[in-house]
């Protein structure tokens, strides 16, 4: 008897070695509290969990460098720096891109909007509506051509490069950090040889493969109007291997005197932009510098307004990517790039009308 048991699990584990091991067995699922959002990785294959973790490290690592409000920062002494400083690491990438998004997008993308963004308290969640006054003295300290940065070089112990502020600016990386992270997590992926795999920084999503299932993954748009609802959409995007980010007033804003206030600022006011729009999507696919560009140009075009953000996209905004959007307008209407049009999958039901643009 004791025989025939040895036998049988002797076969059970030959059969175990021999059958393919089914990578969607290996699943992880975790949470991530950073950068001020609840993140949610999502991994599939065999090394999953040691993915969804190394994905963790990179985003913990980059919320480190990169926050305004952790004050040991590079971000943070830089601005306490002021003028000139020597950075290293991820920092001089997202300096260039920045540098480059505020140029591409005639400076509504503009990272030395900090000082106006915190005088509206988005920095400490102290929130007020600035006086007159105070943005007009703060606009002048707004002006993103006034930053440099000097020529990578390695020193043997990392890359290094120089920095320079214009006199008394300061720099808010928030609508660029997380479409970063969202590039780093998804090169984490590969390294790792992961099938399938999503990431959910905020707004800024990722997806890599398509489903278990072998149907693309689906990536709600929530209806502006109903913010609080999680199942409000005003439909869903079906990708595989894409970025989509959204930038929308309802996922950050304080009410004063019956007026709502959000916290994406035109850098040409100091005043929550008042284009039109209530969130834009940009999707691309799944190319290593393409996280960047959607949460640079998400912010971006909501400032622009729709005919603008139109006008970009349809003048091939940047050179040498694609990028689709899908964006939502004050009055009720979506609006759908066409090749993004037989991804998306409208919810009829909403209230909204649907037009797709050529
Ligand atoms: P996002 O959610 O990616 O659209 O980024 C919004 C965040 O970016 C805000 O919370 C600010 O920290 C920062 N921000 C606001 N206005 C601008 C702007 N015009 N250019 C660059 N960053 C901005
Ligand atoms: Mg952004």
């Amino acid at each position: 008897m004791r025989h025939l048991a040895a036998c049988i699990l002797l076969t059970l584990l030959l059969v175990g070695c021999a059958a393919p091991a089914d990578p969607d067995k290996a699943q992880e699922s975790i949470q991530v509290i950073a950068m001020d959002t609840a993140m949610l990785i999502t991994t599939y294959g065999e090394r999953s969990s040691a993915a969804a973790y190394a994905a963790e490290d990179v985003i913990r690592d980059l919320e480190k460098q990169l926050s305004r409000t952790k004050e040991d920062s590079v971000v943070s002494q830089l601005n306490a720096a002021g003028r000139r400083m020597l950075v290293e690491g991820d920092l001089i990438p997202l300096l260039s891109s920045s540098g480059w998004f505020y140029e591409l997008t005639s400076g509504a993308f503009d990272i030395t909007v900090a000082p106006v963004v915190s005088a509206w308290g988005f920095t400490t969640d102290s929130f007020q509506v600035p006086s007159q006054e105070e943005l007009h003295e703060l606009l002048k300290l707004v002006d993103g051509s006034e930053v440099s940065v000097t020529p990578a070089y390695d020193d043997g112990e990392g890359t290094k490069a120089t920095v320079r502020l214009g006199p008394g600016q300061s720099i808010d990386l928030g609508a660029i950090a997380k479409g970063y992270a969202a590039n780093k997590v998804l090169e984490v992926f590969r390294e790792y040889g992961l099938p399938r795999a999503k990431a959910e920084l905020g707004g800024n999503v990722l997806v890599l493969g398509d489903r278990p299932d072998e149907t693309p993954w689906r990536v709600g748009i929530q209806d502006p109007k109903r913010p609080d609802d999680p199942n409000g959409f005003i439909g869903v995007l079906e990708l595989t291997d894409s970025f989509a980010v959204t930038s929308g007033g309802y996922q950050r804003y304080f009410e004063e005197n019956g007026k709502r206030y959000h916290h994406i600022i035109d850098p040409s006011t100091g005043y929550p932009a008042d284009s039109g729009l209530t969130s834009v999507t940009v999707v691309a696919d799944c190319e290593m510098e393409n996280g960047t560009m959607c949460d640079a140009l998400s912010t971006a075009l909501f400032i622009m307004g729709e005919e603008k953000a139109l006008d970009f996209w349809r003048s091939g905004g940047v050179p040498d990517s694609n990028f689709e959007l899908v964006l939502v307008t004050e009055d009720g209407r979506v609006l759908i790039t066409e090749g993004l049009a037989d991804r998306f999958v409208r919810d009829e039901s909403s209230g909204y009308s649907y037009e797709t643009i050529s």
